[in-house]
């Protein structure tokens, strides 16, 4: 639903020196709801008239993209606090390929941002993880759909019109500089500034393919909402000679139960068991690390490289025995469950004999004190080194019935490859912002190797934040301040 709000209503500053400015933030997720209230809030500060209009292609119903629906774990120590390892872990994750002055930002900014979302209306809590323990983490209460719900409100308060089911299809420039945002339907809307915050290119077939090869506009999407995220945002960008960074083939992608209806029904029991191919064969070390140092590298290969694209968690009864077993997943559907291997193979569809052989040797070399197993911490409890993939923690035999499988397919969140912007969350070109166009949240380009751990909700907030208050500055013809 529309709601127009007058030049002079809510948060709508008067007397601009040069008439009304116009911003148009495209996207409705975490960053585009943080950049419409952030304009709001620099324009009323700067006592200057400056027109925001948020426009996302969904309709009102499904608008809010991947930030909507997810649980959104931020990666914060607590409240007002980062951990002093947050940039270097950043650059780690990026195999240091990325930008070390963007996560600078990010961590100088979190603090003073989370304060900011937090005051309008967003509480937060330190939430208990899955099952395995990590970098401490913040949460808002209710996830989210509380995040989309809250700041859409205050941005509507602040003035902000909202139009849905209202695709942004090119960007207009003059000399170089935003001049409007044509939509799809042929309308265009006048922009000073324009802040691009309408997420990754997951839902694109033809990107998927041309990034990921065979196959990549094939992987199902995490967040069936986040259909809509397929890549305007960057193409519009490139149309005007946009650079591009992070990794052109990277993805987050987690394993899921493909017979849930639930909205990303990750399975994440895997590391405490073993996990078989339909040939009842294993192929990788399901215990090399916590789950979110494998589910990508083990999701993504079960995508691009195993037969059939499924595979099957193993475990016995004793699963049932791990304290909050049940957190380790998001599937409402129970596991396959049997008295024997050789049913429960059957069930399945794997090979009986293969299967049976697989158990056989890993139980062979499960050799170490059983008192040893942690499902919280990487256990060090390792299969011997005879078995082959190796199993380097939670290594603990299948014995007990009944024995049970879940099967899991890989399921991708957002994309790594977008946008090339600064620290002030302007898009670059040859290097240099382009006059009135900015960026932030999934659409940009700073992610390499792997994703780093609950930061993309974070990010998000920090630069969408940031694009607004630039851009409430730029459009009334006052210079931003990007930090403080
Ligand atoms: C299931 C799941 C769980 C996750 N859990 C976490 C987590 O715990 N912590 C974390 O940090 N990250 C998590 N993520 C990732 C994170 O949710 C997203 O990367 C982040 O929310 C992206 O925010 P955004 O604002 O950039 O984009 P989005 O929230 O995806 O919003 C993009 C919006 O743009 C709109 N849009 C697209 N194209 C156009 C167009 N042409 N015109 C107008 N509008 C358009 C879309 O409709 C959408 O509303 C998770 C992702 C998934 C799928």
């Amino acid at each position: 639903m529309d709601r127009r709000v007058k030049p002079g209503e809510n948060g709508w500053a008067r007397g601009g020196v040069s008439g009304t400015g116009h911003i148009v933030v495209i996207g409705q997720g975490a960053a585009g709801l943080s950049a419409a209230l952030a304009a709001a809030e620099e324009a009323r500060a700067r006592n200057r008239a400056v027109a925001i209009t948020l426009i996302d292609k969904a309709p009102e119903a499904d608008a809010g993209g991947n930030t909507r629906w997810t649980p959104s774990y931020m990666r914060m120590a607590s409240l007002d606090r980062v951990e002093p390892s947050f940039v270097h872990d950043m650059l780690e994750a990026t195999k240091f390929l990325g930008d070390e002055g963007y996560f600078a930002t990010l961590a100088a900014q979190a603090p003073a941002t989370v304060k900011w979302i937090a005051a309008h209306g967003v509480p937060f809590h330190q939430p208990v993880y899955y099952l395995a323990k990590g970098p401490p983490r913040i949460q808002p209460v209710g996830g989210g759909e509380t995040i989309h719900r809250e700041l859409s409100r205050t941005a509507r308060d602040a003035g902000v019109i909202f139009r849905f089911g209202c695709a942004a299809d090119s960007l207009i420039a003059d000399n170089g500089a935003i001049a409007g945002v044509r939509l799809i339907s042929g309308e265009t809307l006048p922009a000073d500034a324009a802040v691009l915050a309408c997420g990754g290119f997951q839902a694109n077939a033809a990107m998927m393919r041309e990034h990921f090869g065979e196959g990549g506009d094939e992987v199902p999407l995490l967040a069936p909402r986040a259909r809509f995220n397929s890549g305007d945002g960057i193409r519009m960008a490139q149309q005007l000679g946009a650079d591009v960074s992070g990794e052109r083939d990277g993805m987050h992608i987690e394993p899921i139960d493909p017979r849930s209806r639930n909205q990303a029904p990750v399975v994440l029991l895997y590391p405490y068991g073993i996990v078989v191919d339909r040939t009842g064969r294993r192929f990788f070390d399901e215990g090399a690390g916590l789950v979110h140092e494998t589910w990508e590298a083990f999701s993504r290969r079960l995508h691009f490289e195993v037969p059939g694209r499924t595979a099957y968690a193993i475990l016995d009864a004793r699963v049932r025995t791990i304290p909050d077993w049940q957190r380790a997943t998001r599937s409402e559907v129970p596991p396959f469950e049997a008295g024997t291997l050789d049913e429960l193979a059957k069930l399945i569809g794997a090979d009986a004999d293969n299967l049976a052989a697989t158990v056989a040797a890993y139980n062979a070399a499960c050799t170490g004190n059983p008192q040893k197993f942690d499902a919280t911490v990487c256990d060090g409890l390792a299969a011997s080194s005879s078995l082959s993939p190796p199993k380097s923690n939670w290594a603990r035999a299948i014995l007990e019935p009944p024995f049970l499988a879940w099967p899991m397919v890989g399921a991708i969140a957002y994309t790594f490859g977008g946008l090339s912007t600064d620290t002030g969350a302007r898009v670059l070109r040859g290097g240099v912002p382009i006059p009135g166009l900015y960026a932030a949240g999934e659409i940009t380009g700073h992610f390499y190797g792997t994703a780093p751990n609950a930061v993309s909700v974070l990010r998000a907030f920090v630069f969408g934040r940031i694009a607004g208050r630039e851009a409430a500055g730029f459009a009334s013809g006052a210079p931003g301040r990007s930090a403080g």
